[in-house]
């Protein structure tokens, strides 16, 4: 497999084109940002742990009948992945409230829900991912209501087999964003990554942040923590 030139450099990842068109590796920066790009720091090692923890979960993923667009891993930060076109839409699920859940309907962090909640923002910068529903993306034809209604399903199942798999590792999956793509044949897969910097992940026992929001919120112990649910992650995974 040939590592052709980049085509794509975004926040957190880098994606390169290959000898065959339809796969494309990514590869894993310790960048991170936050609100949007306007924080921008450097966790050291995030690349390594993001990408090998998003690959191990993309293979559960499989196991469980959820299809991916992971194929094999090259290598500590690279990645060969199916190419796919992505549908715009990031899509997140709720176990427990948090972040902008508790901050735009003015509740407390972690009110445990009776079932998980989904919703959709636009994946689009300049708008500032701006919050949408089913109808919404319909209108925009961002994707067919076909479409969401796997993605919808697929959402759900990957927070399930998450959720049962945390929970071995003394982990609480409070929330997480998903995207998908689209294959060339129009199949619908689970795409980009699952990792600290888009899960929020607190320790069963302490509620201690084990995620990104310890960068967001200037914690400190950044690096720590994605040491941290790597570990425990390694400890239970047994490929
Ligand atoms: P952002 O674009 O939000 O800054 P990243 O830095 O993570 O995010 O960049 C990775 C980009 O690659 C994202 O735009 C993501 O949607 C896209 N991507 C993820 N998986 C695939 C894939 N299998 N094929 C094509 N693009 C992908
Ligand atoms: N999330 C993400 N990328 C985004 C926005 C959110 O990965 O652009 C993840 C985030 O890490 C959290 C979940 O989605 O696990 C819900 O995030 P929320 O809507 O509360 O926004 P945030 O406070 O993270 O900006």
């Amino acid at each position: 497999m040939e590592k052709l030139e980049q085509i794509y450099e975004g926040k957190a990842k880098k994606v390169y084109r290959t000898d065959d068109p339809e796969l494309c590796i990514v590869e894993y920066k310790d960048d991170a940002t936050a609100e949007n790009g306007k924080k921008r720091g450097t966790i050291v090692g995030k690349g390594v742990v993001n990408n090998q923890m998003t690959n191990r979960l993309m293979a559960r993923m499989e196991k469980a009948g959820i299809p991916t667009h992971f194929v094999r891993e090259l290598s500590e930060r690279e990645t060969l992945v199916k190419k796919v076109s992505i549908v715009p839409l990031e899509v997140i699920i709720r176990n427990i409230s948090a972040g902008h859940f508790a901050s735009r309907y003015g509740v407390e962090e972690g009110i445990v829900f009776d079932s998980p909640t989904i919703e959709f923002s636009y994946k689009n910068d300049e708008l500032d991912d701006p919050l949408l529903n089913a109808y919404h993306a319909r209108a925009l034809k961002l994707a067919t209501a076909g479409e969401i209604e796997t993605i919808k399903k697929y959402a759900f199942a990957v927070n399930e087999e998450l959720k049962a798999f945390w929970k071995e590792c003394g982990v609480i999956l409070v929330d997480f964003k998903l995207e998908f793509g689209r294959l060339p044949d129009g199949t619908i897969v689970l795409a980009d990554e699952i990792s600290p910097d888009t899960c929020r992940l607190w320790d069963e026992k302490t509620h201690e942040k084990l995620d990104k929001d310890r960068f967001r919120r200037d914690m400190g112990g950044v690096e720590d923590a994605y040491a941290e649910v790597m570990k425990r992650l390694l400890a239970h995974d047994n490929g």
